[in-house]
C-alpha cells in the first residue's frame, strides 16, 4: 500500500480518498483524530452511494464533513469522452495529468456486465500485436486512478440511482501491465473486493498477465482474484518474438508458476488467452503444442481472442474457417476453448486497441511509428 500522510502539505494537495483501502482509510481517520468506524461510513457513501460530495453524507456530523472537505477530496477521474458502440459496449477516455488519456471499457452480456479497467498510461512490455504497446509509456496508474474508471462507470451506469448492480465482473485487460503496478493495482483489488467497496466474489475480478513470474508468485499470497496468463504462443521461439518478455520470463518459468498457483487455490482455474493472428499462431502445429501445454492444466481453460486490427500493424484476424479449425482441434483434444467475441470493435474498444492519449517517456511510439507506418499515419480516437 502506498503510505499517505493524512496531513497534506498545501490546500491543493488533498488526499484522494480513493487512494486507500479499507485499512488505508481506517489509519487516515485515526490520524486525524477520529474514530476508525468513520472510515466504514464513508467507504460506504463512496462506493455504494457513488458518493463524490461530503456535504451530502447525512450520517457524518457536520463538523467532520468540514474537516473532511478541508483536508481530502473524492477524486475520480475526468471523463474527456463517452462512446457507445453499436453491441451496447461503452468506452470512456478518462482524463490523467500532462495531456494523457486512459480508456476503460464496458461490454454488456445477458447475463453479466464486465468492466475492462486500465493499470497504466501505456505499457513498458512491447508486445509486438498490442496497439497499448504500440503508444509506449508513461506511468502507472495511482489507486485511486484504478478504482476510479469502476466508480466512474459505475456512476455513468447508473448503479447508485437504480439499485442495479450494472457491473457484475472487473478484468484488469484495459491498457498496460496490471503486475508492473504492483501495489496500486493490489489497493485497487482490495476496494473492488471489499463489501464496502464494489463486493465483488474473487472469481469476478481477473488479472491478466503478459507473465511477470515472481508477481505472479506474490499476488497469490497477498489477495484472491482470478487470473489469465496471455500466452498467444505456445514454443518460446514464436513466443518471444510476439512477448519480448518471454526472454525474461520463459514459458518454463511462467507455467511453474502457474502450477504453484493452482496448487496455493486448488478450487480456481487460470484462463490461458491465445490472440490469433493470421498464418502466425493459427495453425494446426500451433494448436498441437497448445494442445500439449495443456495437458498440465486440465481443470484450466483456452480463451481464444481474434486479433484485432489496429493501425499500422502488421499483423491480421485469422480467418473464421482457420479460428473455427483451431477451436475444434482443441475441444476435440478436452481443453475446454471459449472463443471470445470481438465487442465494440466499432468504437476501437476491443482487446488490443485500446489506445488512450500516452505522452510517450519511451520514445518507443515514434521508433516504432516509422517501422510500421511509413505514410505516418497516427491511432486516430
Ligand atoms: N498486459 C496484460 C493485460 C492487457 S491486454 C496482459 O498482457 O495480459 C488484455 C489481452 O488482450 C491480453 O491477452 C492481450 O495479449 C490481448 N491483446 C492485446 N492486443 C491484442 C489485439 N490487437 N487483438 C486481440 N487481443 C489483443
Amino acid at each position: 500500500m502506498n503510505q499517505v500522510s493524512a496531513i497534506p502539505s498545501t490546500a491543493t494537495a488533498k488526499i484522494n480518498l480513493l487512494d486507500l483501502d479499507r485499512a488505508g482509510l481506517r489509519n487516515f481517520f485515526q490520524e486525524l483524530g477520529e474514530k476508525p468506524y468513520r472510515a466504514e461510513q464513508v467507504m460506504k457513501w463512496i462506493y455504494h452511494g457513488l458518493e463524490d460530495d461530503f456535504g451530502n453524507m447525512t450520517d457524518v456530523g457536520k463538523a467532520l464533513r468540514t474537516k473532511l472537505a478541508a483536508v481530502c477530496r473524492i477524486g475520480p477521474p475526468a471523463t474527456l469522452m463517452d462512446k457507445v458502440a453499436t453491441d451496447g459496449t461503452r468506452k470512456w477516455l478518462l482524463g490523467m495529468n500532462h495531456g494523457n488519456a486512459i480508456e476503460t471499457v464496458y461490454i454488456p452480456e445477458p447475463t453479466r456486465g464486465t468492466l475492462c479497467v486500465s493499470s497504466q498510461i501505456g505499457c513498458a512490455l512491447n508486445c509486438r500485436f498490442c496497439s497499448t504497446g504500440a503508444q509506449g509509456f508513461n506511468r502507472n496508474l495511482s489507486p485511486g486512478e484504478i478504482i476510479g474508471q469502476v466508480w466512474v462507470a459505475a456512476k455513468y451506469l447508473g448503479e447508485a440511482t437504480h439499485q442495479s448492480r450494472r457491473i457484475t465482473n472487473v478484468v484488469m485487460m484495459g491498457m498496460g501491465e496490471p503486475l508492473a503496478n504492483f501495489d496500486n493495482v493490489l489497493v485497487a483489488m482490495r476496494l473492488m473486493r471489499d463489501d464496502l467497496g464494489f463486493g465483488l466474489a474473487a472469481k469476478r475480478v481477473t488479472l491478466s498477465t503478459a507473465g511477470m513470474v515472481p508477481l505472479i508468485d506474490k499476488l497469490s499470497a497477498e489477495i484472491d482474484v482470478s487470473l489469465a496468463v496471455s500466452l498467444h504462443a505456445a514454443n518460446d521461439t514464436l513466443r518471444t518474438e510476439l512477448m519480448p518478455i518471454n526472454k525474461r520470463y520463459p514459458l518454463a518459468e511462467l507455467l511453474a508458476a502457474c502450477e504453484r498457483w493452482i496448487a496455493r487455490k486448488p478450487r480456481t482455474s487460470i484462463t490461458f488467452e491465445y490472440t490469433l493472428m493470421d498464418g502466425i499462431n493459427d495453425q494446426p502445429v500451433h494448436a498441437r503444442e497448445l494442445i500439449k501445454l495443456m495437458r498440465a492444466f486440465p481443470t484450466c481453460k483456452v480463451n481464444l481472442i481474434p486479433f484485432n486490427p489496429f493501425p499500422g500493424t502488421q499483423f491480421k484476424r485469422s480467418p473464421a474457417s482457420v479460428i473455427h479449425a483451431f477451436q475444434t482441434l482443441l475441444i476435440n483434444a478436452g481443453v475446454l476453448t471459449m472463443l471470445r467475441r470481438t465487442r465494440g470493435d466499432d468504437i476501437d474498444a476491443a482487446c488490443g486497441q485500446l489506445a488512450g492519449q500516452v505522452v510517450d517517456r519511451t520514445r518507443r511510439s515514434a521508433s516504432l511509428r516509422s517501422q510500421r507506418e511509413p505514410q505516418g499515419v497516427a491511432h486516430a480516437l
